[in-house]
């Protein structure tokens, strides 16, 4: 490609035909091989990356008079110099000018900027725009640029609309100023060779702007309402395109695999709501209805079902496989951690009790001989369910009859894994979980090729948790309100966090402040240890006698994030709780409050940090996992939120997941329409959509392929 744009290059040299959208950027006036190699970096390449690449954000410079500056502004001033002069060595030299114009006097200064002085001198007028300080009692700029006027410049008109001007994402090499020329040098007729994605009534229905002029606006804008539209036009093509891609991707799966029809007869029904011994939420009802109905037919399922740490997921997934076992199929259940794996076996052989259903687990743990005779009755389809980790679907596991898997997800596998996971054998219907609940934009954006599932409210029963945030110093006030519910009979955890589960340091941490707790502060009562790094045997004899009372505090490191479920726990000390996201926070605190009796929640931290009390502060406000979670993908944005940053998170530019939600709705459903229509994206009025999917969107195209 850099050869034939050498060529042509050569051919053309001097001649000032139209660059092309599609022609290296070495074609515009002022840009050589080195820049176009320092561009290429920032994924410029042609003229239209060029275009693409938006300013991050817009800076407003105000016209004012001098009297009528602010500090903090970025303002532009007309007047004329009243004295410069220059101080300092070669190195270290400093300009200093005063400007005045009707209103008052203003400062000036550069710093190793002799050129200045070659420039201005007593009288000149210019225009300087610069960022507002103040300096001595007077309004200063530090480095302004400025304009040489002539002597009948005009005094600014302070009527005039603040100018927006375009801050790109830059590199040392490459910085904001330098894109900026060059965008707004070839803007006209960059733009001018933009096409329509829509037909004129399709926009003017969604009341958007058309993409040249939004283009346009948005390296140019003229004042705010401007480049507000030009913002919801890019973000809702952006929306557009990425739902296009997903849809297509999943159009094609299904295209391609089938999966067992499990319908769910009323006989079977009612036999798997024997096995409960509750009455299924409205939630809950809901989802099992909408899941039966998947499993009915060939196609598929592809479905993530949501809901909050306690919600009930466990007996919607249960009841799934319990369909799919009535048909005569395999289910696979798989869990982020052996310690989930054994909770979900333990679990779902209670609610199977005294059944036919025949069910077990495969870790990585267990005896050789043991797992050998375990694959060998799920590959003669001699057990119906089989829960255990990741690994499950992988190397030797082979099933008879695999009808349906479950994922409790957790955020630890991504999209990436899932997708490993489907390519082998024949389709089965797959059900995601996860307890982080997931803002319903962002699980369109994530998990976009998935239908969506959410249980909203908790089984009767439960009293809301009342969570505390204690700053420096406010250790011993936990202590005192565990020790009160522990008198009352109740059980606690203490937490400390464990970033990665091989982490010796932080089991040390765990293991110490385990004995300290147990000589010292819970003296009159049994304290167990619970993480990742001990035996799974032994960490199943704790956690039974936690179950059991035997034991009153368990500490423990994040390994109790998922799973247990203790309803006689009601108190839950976090330590450190500023290292944890507030979504985790949310799902850790999840295990207590699940009795009648009121939970308590404190979260201690060290740092004296304003802002991370704010942030935890969230927690003792609400108790709701989804404005949670809203909050926590404001502060920490989507990738970090879901530990997906390297999981292909498609990349938005323009778009919000929190500001642009209507707009995400907007763009599914036209996306869908769009697609069933017309799959291939073949009409003419589709033209410039396809084109710019298949130019711009490789990449997710893949991820939503796999994913
Ligand atoms: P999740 O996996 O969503 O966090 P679980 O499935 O572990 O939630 O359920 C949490 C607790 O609620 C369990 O003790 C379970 O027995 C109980 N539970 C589930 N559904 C109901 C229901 N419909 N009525 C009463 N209790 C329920
Ligand atoms: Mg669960």
């Amino acid at each position: 490609m850099s050869g034939a744009a050498s060529t042509s290059m050569t051919t053309r040299a001097g001649a000032p035909r139209d660059v092309l959208l599609e022609d290296s950027i070495q074609f515009l006036p002022g840009v050589g091989p080195r820049r176009a190699e320092q561009f290429a970096k920032l994924g410029i390449k042609t003229v239209g990356n060029l275009l693409d690449y938006l300013p991050a954000r817009h800076e407003r410079h105000e016209f004012r008079t001098i009297e009528n500056l602010d500090e903090g502004m970025i303002a532009t001033v007309v007047g004329r110099i009243a004295a410069i002069r220059s101080q300092g060595g070669r190195r270290n030299s400093r300009v200093t000018a005063t400007l005045v114009d009707n209103t008052g006097r203003c400062s000036l200064t550069w710093f190793n900027a002799q050129y200045v002085l070659d420039k201005l001198e007593q009288g000149t007028h210019i225009r300087a725009t610069g960022k507002i300080t103040e300096f001595m009692q007077l309004p200063q700029m530090v480095n302004p640029r400025f304009e040489v006027l002539g002597s009948d410049a005009q005094p600014v008109n302070e009527k005039l609309p603040p100018r927006l001007e375009p801050v790109y994402p830059a590199t040392m090499e490459v910085p904001s100023r330098l894109i900026a020329r060059l965008i707004a040098a070839n803007l006209d007729r960059m733009v001018g060779q933009v096409r329509e994605w829509y037909p004129p009534e399709f926009a003017r229905q969604r009341r958007l702007i058309p993409r040249r002029q939004a283009l346009g606006a948005i390296h140019r804008p003229t004042d705010e309402r401007e480049l507000a539209a030009a913002r919801k036009r890019l973000a809702y093509d952006e929306l557009l395109l990425m739902r296009i891609a997903v849809t297509l991707a999943r159009r094609n799966r299904t295209a391609l695999e089938t999966a067992a029809a499990m319908p769910c007869t009323p006989q079977i029904d009612q036999r798997i709501r024997r096995r409960f011994p509750f009455r299924l939420t409205a939630g809950q009802d809901r989802a099992v209805k909408e899941i039966a109905t998947d499993l009915a037919t060939t196609r598929p399922m592809h479905r993530l079902l949501q809901g909050d740490v306690g919600c009930g997921k466990t007996v919607v997934a249960l009841y799934a496989a319990l369909t799919a076992v009535a048909n005569k199929h395999q289910v696979a259940i798989m869990a982020p951690t052996e310690l989930l794996a054994q909770q979900h076996a333990r679990a779902i052989a209670t609610y199977l009790e005294g059944s036919r259903v025949r069910h077990g687990l495969l870790v990585g743990g267990m005896p050789a001989r043991q797992r050998k005779e375990m694959l060998a009755s799920i590959s003669q389809g001699e057990m119906d369910i089989v829960v255990g980790t990741h690994a499950l679907l992988q190397g030797d596991v082979a099933f008879a009859r695999l009808g349906l898997v479950v994922i409790d997800e957790q955020h630890r596998f991504g999209v990436r894994q899932r997708a490993t996971i489907r390519s082998k054998g024949p389709a089965p219907h797959y059900l995601v979980m996860t307890a982080t609940p997931i803002p319903r934009t962002l699980a369109l954006t994530v998990f976009g090729d998935l239908d969506v599932t959410t249980i909203e409210e908790l089984p009767p029963g439960r009293t809301p948790i009342s969570t505390q945030v204690m700053g420096p110093g406010r250790h011993e006030t936990a202590w005192e309100s565990v020790r009160r519910e522990l008198e009352a009979g109740r059980q606690a955890y203490v937490v400390y966090p464990l970033i990665d589960e091989s982490d010796k340091s932080e089991s040390k941490a765990a293991t110490t402040e385990f004995k300290r707790l147990s000589q010292r502060v819970f003296s009159r009562h049994a304290v167990g240890l619970l993480h990742g790094r001990m035996e799974s045997e032994e960490r199943t004899t704790v956690m039974r006698e936690f179950a059991a009372g035997t034991i009153a505090v368990l500490v423990a490191t994040t390994v109790i994030e998922v799973g247990i479920d203790v309803p006689n726990a009601t108190c839950m000390v976090i330590e450190h709780a500023e290292r944890f996201g507030l979504s985790q926070l949310h799902q850790l605190r999840g295990r207590v409050g699940r009795g009648a009796h009121r939970s308590h929640c404190f979260l201690l931290t060290e740092t004296p940090a304003a802002a991370e009390h704010q942030r935890l502060a969230v927690l003792a406000k609400t108790t709701d996992g989804f404005k949670v979670a809203e909050e926590d993908l404001r502060i920490r944005g989507p990738g970090e939120m879901l530990g997906l940053r390297q999981h292909g998170l498609p990349e938005l530019r323009v778009a919000d997941l929190i500001e642009d939600a209507d707009l995400l709705r907007l763009a599914q459903r036209d996306a869908g329409q769009i697609v069933r229509g017309d799959p291939g994206l073949r009409r003419a009025e589709h033209e410039g959509l396809r084109a710019a999917l298949v130019s711009r969107h490789v990449e997710m195209l893949q991820v939503a392929g796999i994913g």
